[in-house]
């Protein structure tokens, strides 16, 4: 069964590519079973006409309603006017929603700020998993550098996150010494393999993982806390399948593979005793 994390889910309105008929092709062509589908941002919608008023979370728990295949994901409205963060989150818990993605340069969310907190605090009490973007985005580093991650889990030592992308080219040192850092006793800190491939030409863009590194963070971290992601609809099927096939070919255990490509997110999102 592979399971991945990490789709940006779209009104076909707003992106023909990236609506649930294009994500549920892109799984049939790359031969995944299911994916984690994340509301788009609130800025996204209010900047459409058609969908200025509509509520991201309550527009993905429809979409996806019924459809057994998705799993979703939440985003929280940091836009003037919002609702109170912990009424947001706990709305996405009573839509069945099983986490939140954060994308804290695009949302320009300092993850460390009060507010954040307040999102991890009620995150953490409602079982919801995290998903960070991690690594270059064009916003100030300050405001999500990786040293601030390590905060996070020391401060919430229930909350389940990933570091999407595993801090990118530059930051995949600090991304790791946060994940070791936290997950001896009570493994929380997950990395998310997505986007990581090396360019064309071999080299390593922003986000690559070379494939020593991604053996390293195994080797380091366990078979246990490393989730596949799409980046659906930024990525299509060629790029997928090919970073499926590395995972495959890499010089890790078979279970460690089973593991990244769907048991570890299946059982941090349903399995009942919690713990992977
Ligand atoms: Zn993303």
């Amino acid at each position: 069964m592979i399971f991945a994390n990490h789709a940006h889910l779209y009104p076909r309105q707003l992106r023909e590519d990236g609506s649930i008929d294009a994500l549920l092709r892109l799984l049939d062509d790359c031969g995944i079973d299911k994916a984690v589908a994340f509301a788009p941002f609130s800025y996204r919608l209010r900047e459409s006409a058609l969908f200025h008023d509509v509520d991201q979370n309550e527009w993905l728990a429809q979409e996806i309603a019924g459809c057994e295949r998705l799993v979703g994901f939440g985003t929280i409205d940091l836009l003037e006017g919002a609702a109170p963060i912990r009424d947001q989150v706990q709305k996405i818990c009573a839509l069945g929603l099983r986490g939140i993605k954060i994308h804290p340069a695009a949302q320009e969310l300092p993850i460390d700020s009060e507010k954040a907190f307040e999102i991890y605090a009620q995150a953490q009490e409602c079982g919801l998993f995290l998903s960070f973007h991690t690594g270059l985005h064009w916003h100030r580093i300050r405001d999500y550098r990786m040293l601030l991650f390590d905060e996070i889990a020391y401060n919430f030592p229930d909350l389940h996150f990933s570091l999407e992308h595993v801090g990118g080219y530059s930051f995949f040192r600090e991304a790791l010494l946060v994940m070791c850092n936290n997950n001896r006793d009570n493994p929380h800190v997950y990395a998310g393999l997505t986007s990581v491939e090396p360019a064309a030409n071999g080299l390593c863009g922003p986000w690559s993982l070379t494939n020593e590194e991604i053996e390293t963070l195994i080797f380091q971290t366990g078979e246990n806390q490393t989730i596949f992601g799409l980046d659906f609809p930024f990525k299509k099927a060629d790029y997928i399948r090919a970073a499926m096939a590395r995972i495959r070919a890499l010089r890790i255990s078979e279970t460690a593979k089973e593991n990244i490509l769907g048991r570890t997110l299946e059982k941090r999102l349903f399995s009942t005793e919690g713990s992977v």
